[in-house]
């Protein structure tokens, strides 16, 4: 009888709603729709903290003052349940301790170690299904993200939500309350770790200009994995005279230059340089 009446509590429990807020600008647009809709008493800003080292410090300061707009705390969710982002190891240390850039095909080992591990320890430890409803900020022209976001959620049982792209939007732009995006979208498209493992070319080559430390650090992690590489057949101590000429040749490092635009730049400039140097960087 009385293991009767605790169930009967348990499923009583109001929804939490989870917004994963991950320090970008859809995903904090999304925590505002959610506490527009819902209030903030059951709302949860679930972030997983990166180190400070390779998360811009506006991102961290962009995640802050829209937390303290909505009045909610932010829930980190770290690895090995670290406090704060300092002792928070980068996605090449991880690399290295784990032995591979990645775990099969998509995969990566720093993803899956600072965010999906921990994400789903806590998720399990504090609700069960039925119990909380999770938000991304995946857009329209995300739909691959949504599918395969939605269909893990669902294998675990639990429900799944995206409002900017089922719901009627109250806001588009968080200047509309006064806060500034993170000032990392003034050259990257997202607003994810500087060196991401996911990334191409051109993000290593804006990498290479704006963070020689970082840039330092992925060589050095795929000398240690050799002969993995972090950009696909590609490595990036033989790329880097190309980078070098580029940087010299005054080509912008930034994503917002489409790829083939860029890549065309690149080869109009350099001309035959880039021909020879370009035969360089394959494996
Ligand atoms: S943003 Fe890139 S480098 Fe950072 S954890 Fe995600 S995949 Fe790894």
């Amino acid at each position: 009888m009385k293991k009767c009446q605790l169930s009967f509590n348990l499923y009583q429990k109001p929804l939490t709603h989870i917004v994963c807020y991950s320090g970008g600008f859809s995903s904090a647009l999304v925590a505002i729709e959610v506490v527009r809709k819902f209030g903030k008493e059951r709302v949860v800003l679930c972030n997983h903290d990166i180190s400070s080292w390779t998360e811009d410090a506006d991102i961290k300061r962009f995640k802050k003052e829209v937390a303290t707009y909505l009045q909610l705390p932010i829930t980190y969710v770290n690895i090995n349940g670290i406090k704060g982002s300092d002792g928070i190891p980068d996605q090449f240390d991880l690399a290295v301790a784990e032995g591979g850039f990645k775990f099969g095909v998509t995969s990566y080992t720093c993803s899956r170690r600072l965010k999906t591990e921990p994400f789903h320890h806590w998720l399990r430890s504090n609700y069960s299904q039925g119990e909380c409803v999770l938000y991304y900020g995946f857009s329209c022209s995300e739909s691959e993200r949504i599918d395969r976001r939605a269909s893990i959620l669902a294998e675990m049982g639990y429900e799944v939500a995206f409002p900017l792209v089922d719901w009627e939007r109250t806001i588009y732009d968080t200047r509309e309350i006064g806060i500034e995006p993170p000032r990392t979208y003034e050259t990257m498209r997202h607003a994810n770790c500087m060196g991401c493992l996911r990334a191409g070319r051109q993000h290593f080559y804006v990498t290479y200009v704006k963070r020689p430390d970082i840039w330092e650090k992925a060589k050095w992690a795929e000398k240690k994995l050799y002969p993995y590489t972090i950009i696909k057949g590609v490595r990036l101590v033989n790329i880097e005279r190309l980078f070098q000429a580029m940087r010299e040749a005054g080509i912008p490092a930034t994503e917002h230059i489409p790829s083939q635009t860029f890549w065309a730049k690149v080869r109009h400039t350099l001309g035959d340089t880039y021909q020879q140097l370009h035969s360089l960087q394959n494996i």
